[in-house]
């Protein structure tokens, strides 16, 4: 279809010059949900992906996604810290905004998309502020905290119901990506802040800059339906009516941060906002990137297939989901063959949306005895090479 024919709208500025870049049909309409039993994996629904990418404000949307197929709740299992790469994350960004933001004792702070609330709770304890955490996943088995007295969590997607929450600072960290209408989200938070001028904002999502210049097909999935480089993620939210005033990328660039407030005038444009020629380049490219590596990725895995060898992936999150989906994995490996590591014990014993296959920890491993181990995000690649080692297994790493 042309560029003239698209009937698509961009979801951040509303312009309707949206050209089709990416398709996968039939993906997982979840990842992260964790299914107990190989059937309901196999069943789960699936989606279409077509990424649209606007021409005019660089944003990057699903056109194809329904929310319909949104199924969150209690059983979602996303939380990364059980790792400690992710910890020390953690531990950095809570350091840097309650320096930055000055977050105290008598200050609230409220969080968009809390998860299993980890954040907020770290936040909570180290600036001795209150905090207000919204999540349909969130879990109250898990919090265990000396500030649980001045936390209060909402089990529920945020909406206009919500408004009258009012607070000093307000995070969403990778909640942002999952969301559909962007505009009408970030516009609901300017609302609900209204005249009160001091309060922060800090989001936190996925780079999309990055999954562009590597190609990085597993990183596209359903559940994400928005992606966001610098620039288009600033013009969004000085659309919405804040001020950008930080724009950083960390984690190995692997993820985005924004710090904006509500802004009385329009503030003056950051240098890294200027990228919608460069990602419009990187557009062009991507079909190819993606072919080139799903074909580098595939025959590594045959070859190592054909030499007898066993295949672990570690890493059992929305990236895996897409890899196996977009290879085709459990069409030519057996379970004899493949096996799917995480570190994360709640997901032990629970079964992939799409593949059904089962995850295992990495005590499985001392009985699988993998001769190759695909790591599914190459921060980890030290940590998991540190596990393995403890349990005598030293297969070749292929990091992504
Ligand atoms: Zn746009």
């Amino acid at each position: 279809m042309s560029r003239a024919e698209t009937p698509f709208t961009c979801n951040a500025c509303g312009s309707s010059d949206v050209q089709i870049f990416y398709r996968v049909q039939g993906v997982p309409a979840h990842s992260c949900l964790m299914l107990s039993s190989r059937e309901e994996a196999l069943a789960f629904p699936r989606g279409d992906i077509e990424l649209g990418f606007c021409r005019r404000c660089g944003f990057i949307g699903n056109v194809r996604f329904d929310a319909a197929l949104n199924r969150y709740s209690a059983a979602y299992e996303e939380t990364q810290a059980f790792s400690p790469r992710f910890l020390r994350l953690l531990d950095e960004v809570w350091d840097d905004q309650i320096e930055r933001f000055g977050l105290g004792p008598g200050m609230t702070a409220l969080e968009i998309g809390c998860g299993k609330g980890e954040f907020l709770v770290g936040l909570c304890e180290r600036s001795g502020c209150s905090g207000i955490g919204l999540d349909p996943g969130y879990r109250p088995e898990r919090t265990h905290s000396g500030a649980a007295g001045r936390l209060t969590f909402i089990r529920d997607l945020y909406g206009p119901k919500y408004a009258h929450l009012q607070a000093d600072y307000v995070c969403c960290r990778h909640t942002l990506e999952h969301i559909s209408p962007v505009f009408d989200f970030v516009r609901l938070v300017r609302a609900t802040i209204g005249e009160r001028r001091h309060v922060n904002i800090y989001f936190e999502l996925p780079d999309m800059e990055r999954v562009l210049q590597q190609g990085a097909f597993w990183d596209i999935y359903y559940e994400h339906c928005s992606y966001f480089t610098r620039g288009s993620l600033a013009r969004l939210f000085r659309a919405a009516g804040f001020d950008v005033r930080r724009l950083y990328k960390v984690y190995d660039d692997q993820y985005l941060m924004v710090e904006a407030e509500p802004a009385a005038a329009p503030g003056p444009l950051l240098p890294q906002e200027d990228d919608l020629e460069s990602t419009t380049a990187l557009i062009e490219r991507f079909g190819r990137q993606v072919e080139d590596r799903l074909s580098t990725l595939a025959d590594t895995i045959a070859r190592h297939h054909a030499a007898g060898q066993r295949l672990a992936i570690w890493g059992s999150g929305s990236k895996c989901v897409s890899l196996i989906s977009s290879l085709g994995l459990t069409r030519t490996l057996g379970p004899e063959h493949l096996a799917i590591v995480d570190i994360n014990p709640h997901k032990h014993g629970r079964f992939l949306a799409g593949s059904g296959l089962e995850i295992v920890g990495p005590d499985a491993l001392g009985r699988f005895r993998p001769d190759v181990v695909l790591i599914m995000n190459s921060i980890y690649t030290e940590e998991i090479r540190h596990e393995l080692a403890g349990r005598g297994l030293e297969p070749r790493l292929i990091p992504l």
